[in-house]
C-alpha cells in the first residue's frame, strides 16, 4: 500500500509551545507522526511519497473562502495587531459562549469567529502544515481513484494519507480539536465527482467536522463509532439522533460508545455500520482512521488492542471498496505505529 507523507508538519510544531511565557503541553505533536512513518517503514508497506499539490479548489470545495483566507493570514494579522509575533490562540482576552451572527471585522473577533474552541494554536507554519495535509489525503484519494494506490490480497485499490495536522473536527468555516482543514472531507468531495463515498470515522472522538459537511448530502454516507458526546468531546454533536437532514436524512450514522469499550463489543458495532456502508454500496470508503481508540492513549479511554486494530483492518477490508484511509488522532506515541501498521497491514491482506 502507498503512504502519501511529508514533514512539512514540522513547521505545526506544537512541541515547544510556549505563550505568555507559559509552556503548554500540547498532545498533537510532530512526534506523532514520525512514530507512525517509522512504523510503515519498518514493515515495509510500501512505497513512501509525497503529496502532489493539487492547489485551493478542491479545499474550497469544502470551506469557507472566507475561513480559508483567515487561516492563511491570521499570524500575520497577530502579529500586525499585537506589535509583536506570537501564536494566536483564541478566546485569550475575552472569551465570548456565542458565535456572533457574522464575522467581526476587529482582529480578535475574527480570530474568534473562525473556531469553535480555545486550544489549538496558529503558528506561522500552521497554514503551510495544513495545506500539505490536505495535499496528502486528496494525492491518496487521487492514487484510488486511478487505480494506482496499490492493491489488497482481493484486488482492492486503497492508499494511505499519513496526515498531520488531523482533520475530522475541522467545520465548513471553523476549526478546532487540534483540526484546521477536514483533511477527509477534502478527499471524500474530490472522489464524489466519481460517485457517492461512504466515510468510516474510526477515532475516539465523533468526527464533528465531516458529519457537518456533509449533513445535506444525498452523495455521502457518514458513520462514526466514537466515545459518547455526553461525557467526551466534542460535547455537541455524536448523538444517535443525529440523522442527517434534507436530501441528506438517513445518511448520517452515530454509534456513541461506553468509555472503556474493548475488543469485542467495538467489533460487534462496527459490523453493523459496516453492514450500512454495504447497503449504501457507494463507489468509494474514506476512512478517518484515528488511533485514540487504543487501549492506554493519552486522551481516549477505549481498550481497542493491536489485535483489535489488525481485526477491524480486516472486516473492513473485507468490504471490497476502493479505500482511501486517512490518519487522525492517537496520542500514545509508544503504541502508535504498531496500532497503524496492525490495521494497514491487515487492510492489505
Ligand atoms: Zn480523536
Amino acid at each position: 500500500m502507498h503512504t502519501i507523507y511529508t514533514d512539512r508538519h514540522h513547521g505545526h510544531a506544537t512541541d515547544d509551545l510556549v505563550i505568555d511565557g507559559q509552556p503548554i503541553e500540547y498532545l498533537e505533536t510532530p512526534a506523532r507522526a514520525e512514530a507512525i512513518l517509522a512504523a510503515v517503514r519498518a514493515a515495509q508497506l510500501g512505497p513512501i511519497a509525497p503529496p502532489t499539490d493539487y492547489g485551493l479548489a478542491p479545499i474550497l470545495a469544502v470551506h469557507d473562502a472566507d475561513f480559508v483566507t483567515y487561516l492563511r493570514t491570521a499570524y500575520a494579522q497577530g502579529a500586525a495587531y499585537f506589535g509583536e509575533p506570537r501564536p494566536v490562540i483564541a478566546g485569550r482576552d475575552d472569551v465570548t459562549s456565542e458565535r456572533a451572527p457574522h464575522c467581526p471585522e476587529d482582529f480578535p473577533g475574527r480570530r474568534d469567529y473562525y473556531t469553535y474552541d480555545y486550544e489549538d494554536p496558529i503558528l506561522e507554519l500552521t497554514w503551510d502544515a495544513a495545506y500539505w495535509s490536505a495535499q496528502c489525503a486528496l494525492t491518496a484519494a487521487n492514487l484510488v481513484c486511478n487505480g494506482n494506490g496499490g492493491r489488497t490480497t482481493n484486488g482492492v485499490c486503497a492508499a494511505y494519507a499519513l496526515c498531520r495536522p488531523p482533520g475530522h473536527h475541522a467545520m465548513p468555516d471553523q476549526y478546532g480539536g487540534f483540526c484546521y482543514l477536514n483533511n477527509v472531507a477534502i478527499a471524500a468531495r474530490y472522489l464524489q465527482a466519481d460517485g457517492p463515498v461512504a466515510i468510516l470515522d474510526l477515532d475516539y472522538h465523533h468526527g464533528n467536522g465531516t458529519q457537518a459537511i456533509f449533513y445535506a448530502d444525498p452523495a455521502a454516507l457518514f458513520c462514526s463509532l466514537h466515545a459518547d458526546p455526553e461525557w467526551i468531546y466534542p460535547f455537541f454533536w455524536g448523538r444517535a439522533d443525529e440523522r442527517g437532514t434534507g436530501v441528506g436524512l438517513g445518511l448520517n450514522h452515530n454509534w456513541p460508545l461506553p468509555l472503556h469499550i474493548d475488543d469485542t463489543a467495538y467489533l460487534a458495532v462496527l459490523d453493523e455500520a459496516l453492514g450500512v456502508i454495504k447497503d449504501f454500496a457507494p463507489r468509494y470508503l474514506l476512512v478517518s482512521l484515528g488511533l485514540d481508540a487504543a487501549e492506554g492513549d493519552l486522551i481516549g479511554k477505549f481498550r481497542i488492542t493491536t489485535d483489535g486494530f489488525r481485526e477491524i483492518g480486516w472486516r473492513v477490508a473485507a468490504l471490497g471498496l476502493p479505500t482511501v484511509i486517512v490518519q487522525e488522532g492517537g496520542y500514545r506515541i509508544e503504541t502508535l505505529g504498531d496500532n497503524a501498521v496492525a490495521f494497514l497491514k491487515a487492510f492489505e491482506a
